[in-house]
């Protein structure tokens, strides 16, 4: 298994470059997953993984990406324009969206993207904003627990998210009277697992359901999209997502349920995010204060504006610091925002650190950044790219005050707001 981080002595360098905070990514990291995925799906006819572009919607990200042969997984109008400026178009882009404005699909059709539809009258919107292409993809539902063996590997029941088994039925008639030839079907049941069992589990139920709608439907399947969903340790020692076999589990229901029933030509795709790029980016800061009431804590210069998931959902992020080893202490590692939730770790053993450590959160290149927010003011950090050949570059620029103030325009202050201090 691959060792993803990197030494300490690549943060330090970085850190004399750009001043902190910054997210760090991992180019050559980024490049052999991605290269590992494709060849553990190699098989299969037509694979493409979409990455999720919410999960790092940075431009020299995406391009990297598009050149190990990647398209993009968009979920709104702006996610399209940047696939699309980032030269993703026609069946590089794939457009699953939830609840979605219906004029977003005009634009979803004219960059030629797959459209995913997330429930049964979006059909009709789609018919007036776009018109309905040959091939569609549809999202299922199954409801219920989804369940591998014992285990309950999602809870799809209570999930917002795609069609119920005969809205399938029923979407398919409906598309094919519009002109449908082709359709594929989606499913995303189960977020951040390990579990080498999930897309098996998951391929298998898709291409029954495929088959059943080939013969209900008389329509042809063109492929079958397992989303996202394969997690990352973020924990030491949990263990990593065995890419490989998870192929091979996929191979072999390819196989017993659609080329041992003739069907053939079935393409197979993935929308993986976290997996791509979560081990392959860190948040970098410096720890600026220390504080000692009833607890003790290390306050940052980054915040939960930079890193949501542990404010949001009680996330566990590794947390070292540059060139300490040994002694521990039990800290709370702390942003600035007036929020209690804004900590990175709670009660975590650390080395004894000092103001003026750079301290280095892991595994932040997913849903990290880009899920970041401006409470109390906080203007979002910068993002640098570590290169394959040792150098950094900055790849997108920490928000300025003129960043925040931009919406004001109509307002009578917005003039004072941008006047220089
Ligand atoms: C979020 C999302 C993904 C990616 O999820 P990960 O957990 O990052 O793999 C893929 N597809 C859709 C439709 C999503 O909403």
């Amino acid at each position: 298994m691959p060792n993803f981080s990197l030494s300490d002595s690549v943060f330090r360098a970085a850190c004399e470059q750009y001043a902190t905070p910054f997210h760090l990514y991992d180019e050559r990291g980024i490049r052999e997953t991605a290269r590992r995925l494709n060849r553990a799906f190699a098989w299969a006819s037509d694979f493409r993984e979409y990455f999720a572009v919410k999960a790092l919607p940075t431009p020299a990200v995406l391009r990297l990406l598009r050149q190990e042969g990647c398209g993009l997984d968009c979920a709104s109008y702006t996610e399209l324009r940047l696939a699309e400026a980032c030269g993703f178009t026609g069946d590089q882009v794939m457009f699953s969206a939830n609840d979605v404005p219906a004029e977003e699909f005009a634009f979803a059709r004219r960059i030629g993207a797959t459209i995913n539809l997330d429930d049964i009258t979006h059909i009709p919107e789609l018919r007036k904003n776009g018109g309905i292409p040959e091939t569609v993809c549809l999202r299922f539902n199954p409801g219920g627990h989804f369940r591998v063996g014992n285990a309950i590997m999602g809870d799809p029941g209570d999930a917002k998210y795609g069609m119920t088994r005969p809205q399938l039925s029923e979407a398919l008639a409906t598309l094919k009277g519009y002109g449908v030839r082709r359709f594929g079907l989606h499913a995303f049941l189960s977020s951040n697992t390990t579990d080498e069992s999930y897309f098996p589990a998951l391929a298998r139920l898709l291409f029954e359901t495929g088959r059943e709608l080939i013969a209900e439907s008389g329509l042809t399947l063109a492929f079958i999209n397992l989303s996202g969903g394969i997690g990352v340790p973020y924990r030491p020692g949990e263990p990593q997502a065995n890419i490989e076999a998870i192929g091979e589990g996929v191979r072999l229901a390819y196989e017993e349920v659609l080329l041992a029933n003739g069907i053939t030509g079935v393409a197979l795709k993935t929308e993986l995010g976290r997996y791509m790029t979560a081990p392959h980016g860190w948040l970098v800061a410096h720890v600026t204060h220390e504080k000692r009431i009833y607890k003790h804590y290390l306050g940052l210069d980054a915040s939960a504006c930079d890193l949501m998931r542990p404010a949001m959902y009680g996330a566990y992020h590794h947390i070292t610091i540059v060139g300490r080893q040994g002694e521990e202490e039990k800290v709370d590692v702390t942003g600035s925002l007036c929020e209690n939730n804004d900590k990175f770790a709670v009660d975590r053993m650390l080395p004894r650190a000092e103001i003026g450590d750079i301290l280095v959160i892991h595994d932040t290149g997913a849903h990290g950044l880009s899920m970041g927010y401006n409470y109390n003011g906080k203007l979002r950090c910068k993002e640098v790219l570590y290169r394959e050949d040792g150098s950094y570059t900055l790849i997108r620029r920490a928000e300025t005050p003129h960043d925040y103030f931009a919406t004001l325009d109509m307002d009578p202050v917005w003039t004072r707001l941008n006047e220089e201090l």
